[in-house]
């Protein structure tokens, strides 16, 4: 089965790539003299488009549809995952690196912001047809990534597995081995210690600080998450070990309730080795609608983009939502839930940590020398501190929302690389 070509779909309502272009409208107004620069944001560097033929174990081809966008490379080389799904769309890809643009500024890494994606759902390919799919969709690509072009990493659907087989092959082609072409790679490949943790333990470090500005304990507090792979997993995980009741979970295969608090652990080995959530012993199987009317003080939308709609934010029943999808709440959405008082922690802050210990990787894969995983730790949690409370003044400062003020932190300093580059020729 291949995938249908020419994915692009203009004027869909649900365009990720026009909500970014509507965040960054918000931001325009306070930009200063930068804001004579803004139309860089809105417009990719660089798009690529790229047919994946593969070989299918019975013998027939079958193609797919790949894209790499580089929305901005100003502040450095570009940053951002590679996703495998059925729904990636250029569009979505656009946005995506659109959103590594400002994220990787609003933490001040030193990065552009970068996406890539193939149209194709992983679970109806066998692994030599995965990795066959990997290899030539990185050699497709392969002329506009590299540790000081653009460097990939994991997200939905893709993990350690899918960038070492990237990295060798990025590697044979370059004729020398290249560590630092891809980050979430496995510690025995240059990989860093605390990876796989790292967007999970952020979002949870973003739902702490920010509960305890809110006077919102955490233990005891109940919490849903949407989302059950490496973010949703993880950041559960972290909830239910600081005391908190992680009252309802969904993933692609369903949503399920428990009131006294899934045991969150077992639910993740239970899934690892094959079950579906919904099978889960020790939670109740629930409609998506019984799931967005749970009552909890913290949600986490981990998933993909575009589930807090309008509608949703009208009922949904929370105090705070962190989000570690990218791209999750809907402008119209955000307004609402700002009008019922929800505090919304953006992407571009909440989900920052994956990002974060993917630069500590390629600064150590550089370096040759690995630092231990309470090193890392350490130093993501004062990065994560230190760009939240930096978004929290802005917000204050000039009385917007959380995102507009990390989208006015990443957009002066994008707009103000830009200027000092000046244009070339
Ligand atoms: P993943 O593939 O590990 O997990 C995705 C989860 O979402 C799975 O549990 C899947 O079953 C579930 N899901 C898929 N479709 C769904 C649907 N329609 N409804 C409910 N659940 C659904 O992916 P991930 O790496 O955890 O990424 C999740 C989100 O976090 C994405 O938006 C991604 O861009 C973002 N993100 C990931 C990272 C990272 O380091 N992996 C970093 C920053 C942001």
């Amino acid at each position: 089965m291949s995938t249908p070509g020419l994915s692009y779909v203009p004027n869909n309502p649900h365009s990720p790539w026009q909500m970014y272009l509507q965040q960054v409208d918000r931001v325009a107004p306070h930009l200063g003299h930068l804001e004579r620069w803004v139309e860089t944001l809105k417009r990719c560097k660089r798009v690529l488009a790229v047919d994946i033929p593969i070989n299918r174990d019975d013998g027939t081809v079958a193609h797919f549809e790949g894209f790499r966008a580089q929305h901005n490379m100003s502040r450095g080389p570009g940053k951002g995952g590679v996703r495998f799904h059925p729904d990636v769309t250029i569009d979505e890809v656009m946005a995506l690196a659109g959103w590594m643009t400002v994220k990787n500024a609003a933490l001040n890494l030193p990065y552009g912001g970068a996406k890539g994606g193939v149209r194709v759902d992983p679970k109806t390919l066998t692994r030599p047809e995965l990795e066959r799919l990997t290899r030539r969709y990185t050699s497709e690509i392969g002329v506009i990534i590299g540790p000081d072009k653009d460097i990939p990493a994991p997200d939905v659907n893709t993990n350690d597995q899918i960038m070492a087989w990237m990295m060798d092959t990025y590697s044979m082609n370059v004729g020398a081995t290249a560590t630092g072409v891809v980050t979430g790679k496995p510690i025995a490949l240059g990989g860093s210690l605390g990876r796989k943790e790292a967007t999970g333990r952020g979002v949870y470090i973003a739902a702490r600080e920010t509960a305890r500005a809110m006077n919102l304990d955490i233990s005891g507090s109940r919490v849903v998450v949407q989302g059950f792979g490496n973010v949703g997993g993880i950041a559960a995980r972290l909830f239910k070990a600081a005391g908190a009741h992680v009252i309802g979970l969904q993933d692609a295969s369903g949503a399920v309730v428990n009131e006294a608090g899934i045991d969150v652990d077992t639910a993740l080995d239970f899934v690892a080795n094959g079950g579906k959530l919904c099978e889960f012993h020790g939670v109740v199987p629930i409609s998506e609608a019984e799931f967005w009317d749970l009552k909890s003080d913290i949600f986490v939308p981990a998933a993909l983009e575009n589930q807090l709609t309008e509608e949703r934010a009208k009922t949904i029943s929370t105090k705070l939502v962190v989000e570690g999808a990218n791209g999750p709440t809907t402008p119209a959405a955000d307004d609402i839930l700002h009008d019922r008082g929800i505090l919304v922690v953006p992407d571009v802050i909440a989900n920052a940590g994956g990002v974060t210990v993917s630069y500590f990787e390629w600064v150590q894969d550089f370096s040759s020398f690995f630092w231990t995983e309470a090193e890392i730790n350490d130093r993501l949690e004062r990065i994560m501190v230190e760009a939240l409370k930096a978004v929290v003044h802005t917000a204050e400062k000039n009385k917007v929302s959380l995102r507009t003020a990390a989208f006015i932190i990443a957009c002066t300093r994008v707009l103000t690389a830009r200027e000092l580059r000046g244009l070339y020729p």
